[in-house]
């Protein structure tokens, strides 16, 4: 057979093809110079392709290819979705939503200059604290405070600043990992401490932390078990009783992670100024998980201790920049004024639980046959409050088809909405709906299943 030479293997330019109108989005969404890398990447792709060698042009839809692959680096980016999992403070899904008042507060100082670092009362340079110590102060009873860019970071600063080449004692029910790849042997070893374990996996005793003391002790470090929970025959010492005996040179500290202070929803629990009264020399937190705030790590206690750390020259590379420090001032206020942007987003789901059935019930009227009311349980997450759930109700949806297919298909809708499966079926929480997310969430629910209502 003769070979074809009518055959078309020109490839649009790519100048015209980046005029394309249904790429102007694209070229807003991910910039231009990325589009057209994605054009460049894709001509290559199509020019090894077989149907392109045989058929040229004709053969391949160039721009659909484009727009493909524009959408796979526009589903990267950092988009809002719906979290319709039950947990509250979701580590996959950003922690902490910030307050819309919150947030908008802090919007006139760091739009501008600021006095980060100066004291307008007197001229000179300042240290960025500000009011955050005496906040602090008010909400914990702490002495002052040293804010950092997490809680991994608090951990590392208070360790390498007041135990390095010391020990620091830890029970064996506390070697714990938080998330990926923090745990907390490896920090005790990176900080330059000596970690001297004691106790067992479910009982750890007063005396235990008292017959290990040495004259190197610097430090006994106590970590939530964030994550988990140890149920059944278990023993954790008297704080207090630790507290009263231990000699000057060792400090207490407790990484208490998750911010919570109050012991209202949450009686297995201690919260921050309780450690702190109880005899905590600091506490730790992260300032996103129950506070509700931006990523920070919160450092409160002693001051000739908290003192220690901000001249710690590591304090440089962990120090907050000053959009944290402005949200955590805000929240502070408003948190100490009870109003609702100062509770964080755990507070917002616990009262949020109340009202999940009266929601549950008008969708599932409105989505029969495809929904279904369910008592489902809530849970703060993050790292918070490991032992409890909450009561609350959400939906179940049964819909033509795999469920798995459904989830996936949520998790690209224009605002995503991320729910999860059970014994194969798609489960919603109506407890982390946020109220501002619900017009979207039935919108979009409603747009999907009129896909099914018309086969009907
Ligand atoms: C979450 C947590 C951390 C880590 O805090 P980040 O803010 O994620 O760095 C450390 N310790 C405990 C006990 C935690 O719960």
């Amino acid at each position: 057979m003769a070979v074809n030479t009518a055959i078309n293997y020109r490839l649009p330019q790519v100048e015209q093809l980046l005029q394309h109108p249904s790429l102007q989005t694209y070229i807003l969404a991910l910039s231009r110079p990325v589009v057209t890398e994605i054009i460049r990447s894709q001509f290559a792709l199509i020019r090894q392709s077989e149907r392109f060698q045989v058929q040229g042009v004709e053969g391949v839809d160039v721009l659909a290819a484009v727009i493909k692959a524009c959408e796979v680096q526009q589903s990267k980016r950092q988009v809002r979705v719906i979290n319709t999992t039950g947990i509250a403070v979701h580590t996959n899904l950003g922690r902490s939503p910030i307050a819309t008042e919150l947030w908008d507060s802090a919007r006139e100082v760091n739009t501008g200059y600021s006095n980060l670092e100066l004291e307008l009362a007197t001229g000179k340079r300042g240290g960025r604290n500000g009011l955050l110590p005496t906040l602090v102060n008010a909400w914990l009873g702490a002495e002052d405070c040293v804010i950092v860019n997490n809680n991994a970071a608090s951990l590392y600063l208070i360790l390498h600043a007041l135990a390095a080449g010391k020990e620091v004692i830890v029970s064996r029910g506390e070697q714990i990992q938080i998330g990926g790849g923090f745990r907390i042997p490896d920090i005790l070893a990176l900080s330059g401490c000596k970690l001297v374990e004691v106790g067992t996996t479910n009982i750890t005793t007063s005396d235990d932390y008292i017959n290990a003391l040495t004259d190197n002790t610097a430090m006994v470090l106590m970590v939530h078990q964030s994550n988990f929970s140890i149920q059944g025959f278990t023993e954790s010492p008297d704080i207090q009783d630790v507290a009263k005996r231990l000699p000057e040179h060792v400090q207490l500290v407790v990484d208490q992670g998750s911010g919570l202070s109050s012991e209202q929803y949450a009686n297995s629990e201690t919260s921050l100024s309780r450690y702190l009264h109880m005899g905590a020399d600091l506490v730790c937190f992260s300032g996103d998980k129950i506070l509700g705030g931006p990523q920070a790590g919160v450092i409160a206690g002693r001051q000739d201790l908290t003192q220690v750390l901000l001249k710690n020259p590591m304090m440089r590379a962990f120090r907050a920049g000053r959009i944290v420090l402005a949200l955590l001032e805000e929240l502070l206020i408003k948190k100490l004024n009870q109003e609702p942007s100062g509770e964080g987003v755990a507070q917002h789901t616990l009262l949020r639980c109340r009202h999940t059935r009266i929601l549950a019930d008008r969708l599932t009227v409105k989505w029969s046959p495809y929904a279904e009311v369910v008592s489902m349980e809530m849970q703060v997450g993050g790292g918070s409050i490991p032992s409890e759930t909450y009561a609350c109700f959400g939906l179940a949806l049964s819909l033509p088809g795999k469920a798995q297919q459904h989830l996936d298909a949520f998790r690209v809708m224009p605002t995503p909405i991320i729910a999860y499966l059970h014994a194969d079926r798609l489960m919603l929480n109506l407890a982390t709906l946020l109220d501002d997310d619900l017009p979207r969430f039935e919108a979009q629910i409603e747009h999907y299943l009129q896909r099914f209502l018309s086969i009907g």
